[in-house]
């Protein structure tokens, strides 16, 4: 019984990392938004606002995928149908027309969200499939980095490392 709950659950590890290659871990991507969030921390004035739309925008990035955390949600299933993964949400031409459409509203709000989808997108350019950041360039950038491998667990544990360091830093 035991032997065959830990077989299901081996299962279930391998499928979830074979569905998600390609692109980073949602938790490599928080991270690395924490990062973002700490280095503007100094020159933003509205700091929470500044903290929840940088992350949002870094989570939203993968809404074209409905392997991501973001994407699961139902209203993304439609987006989904519509635009393919790594492809125009995955850029930084949607992220910069999308942030000054926002700006005309929320000056602030525009400038998190191109910080949190661009820091996204830097860091899946990274990756074996990599990203057309320039689009409607198909031109790609990508990297060696596997999804949920040896590399981007050390990336995550560095970006939580530094986090913390400069959290405290920043705070006290
Ligand atoms: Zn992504």
């Amino acid at each position: 019984m035991k032997a065959q709950r830990r077989l299901m659950l081996t299962r279930f590890l391998l499928s979830w990392r074979r569905r998600d290659r390609g692109k980073m871990l949602f938790r490599t991507h928080i991270a690395f938004g924490i990062f973002l969030v700490l280095l503007f921390l100094g020159v933003v004035e509205e700091r929470i606002l500044f903290f929840a739309v940088v992350l949002i925008a870094t989570a939203l990035v993968d809404i074209d995928t409905e392997h991501s955390r973001a994407g699961k949600f139902l209203p993304f299933r439609i987006v989904q149908f519509f635009v393919k993964h790594r492809g125009v949400i995955h850029s930084l031409t949607f992220s910069f027309v999308f942030a000054l459409v926002l700006s005309s509203f929320y000056p602030l709000a525009g400038f998190a969200f191109f910080i949190g989808a661009g820091g996204h997108i830097f860091l899946d350019s990274f990756t074996r499939d990599g990203v057309a950041p320039f689009w409607p360039s198909k031109k790609v950038s990508k990297g060696f980095v596997r999804t949920g491998g040896r590399i981007e667990g050390l990336v995550f544990a560095f970006l939580v490392f530094v986090d913390v360091v400069f959290g405290v830093w920043r705070v006290f």
